[in-house]
């Protein structure tokens, strides 16, 4: 293989996990900022829990109030009972007595289902928070670990930046260039591996007398559908595991004239 080629397949491998690790620490801030909202989604419950036994506790002292007013019209009416001077007299004033009454005993079942819904808001405000305490702590770690990972494909970047620097400094400016131009036109692929006759990006036949000449190795073949440049494998003979692929990548039997090249040049 022409050592050209052997340079811009690794390019290929460097370029495409820079890109991929590029496009990771881009999609970081909005991961973290989903996790905020659904720590925001999280705290709001717990303040829409303490809203409502808050509002519980209001309409409930509000209730107890209006009760004690109605309870000492009975009383007073109870007390004005005892002086009454006709039978009519009697008979209005019963009839208060019994309408206030009803109307405090109205209020008081008011009241008691104002202390059931404080027990059930009670639970629901302990649910919230605990749910809180579990999101701030889930959360945080994910975060933390999304951070971390944007951290570590920083130093990828870096790295890979720093090694494409390196090979493109060995490989013909010609050479490079149509690399480039390749790679921006088809999608961050610019390499393609023909396997069974095919080119593994487009899936188009190469004609036999191309993949011939690609595995002389004496020039670089662009795929007339893709234009990736092309590189071929030549299939060994049957050697130690039966040699049946070309793109072998459990066994450790590259031969020389294979590149190393990635998997993920596709
Ligand atoms: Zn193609």
């Amino acid at each position: 293989m022409l050592p050209d080629l052997e340079r811009l397949i690794r390019l290929q491998s460097v370029d495409s996990t820079a890109d991929d690790a590029r496009r990771r620490i881009g999609e970081a801030p909005g991961r973290v900022g989903a996790l905020d909202s659904r720590l925001d989604a999280a705290r709001a419950a717990v303040e829409a829990a303490k809203q409502a036994l808050a509002e519980n506790q209001t309409e409930r002292r509000t209730l107890e109030k209006d009760c004690a007013v109605v309870q000492q019209r009975v009383t007073k009416y109870k007390d004005q009972l005892m002086e009454v001077k006709t039978n009519r007299e009697y008979h209005a004033i019963q009839h208060e007595i019994e309408t206030f009454t009803g109307e405090v005993q109205k209020v008081e079942g008011q009241i008691l289902e104002k202390m059931m819904a404080h027990d059930e808001l009670t639970v629901a405000l302990k649910d919230a928070e605990a749910a809180l305490a579990r999101d701030i702590k889930a959360l945080g770690d994910e975060k933390a670990a999304i951070e971390q990972e944007a951290r570590d494909l920083a130093v990828v970047v870096e790295q890979m930046t720093a090694e494409r620097a390196a090979i493109a400094a060995t490989v013909e400016p010609r050479t490079l260039a149509l690399f480039d131009t390749v790679y921006k036109r088809r999608q961050g692929i610019a390499v393609s591996k023909v396997t069974g006759g095919l080119c593994e990006a487009c899936h188009v036949r190469v004609r036999p007398q191309v993949l011939n000449n690609l595995l002389m190795g004496q020039t670089l073949f662009q795929c007339e559908s893709c234009q990736r440049i092309l590189y071929a494998v030549a299939t060994k003979p049957a050697e130690s595991t039966g040699g049946a692929g070309a793109g072998d990548q459990e066994s450790g039997t590259r031969g020389q004239d294979q590149p190393a090249a990635d998997s993920s040049s596709s």
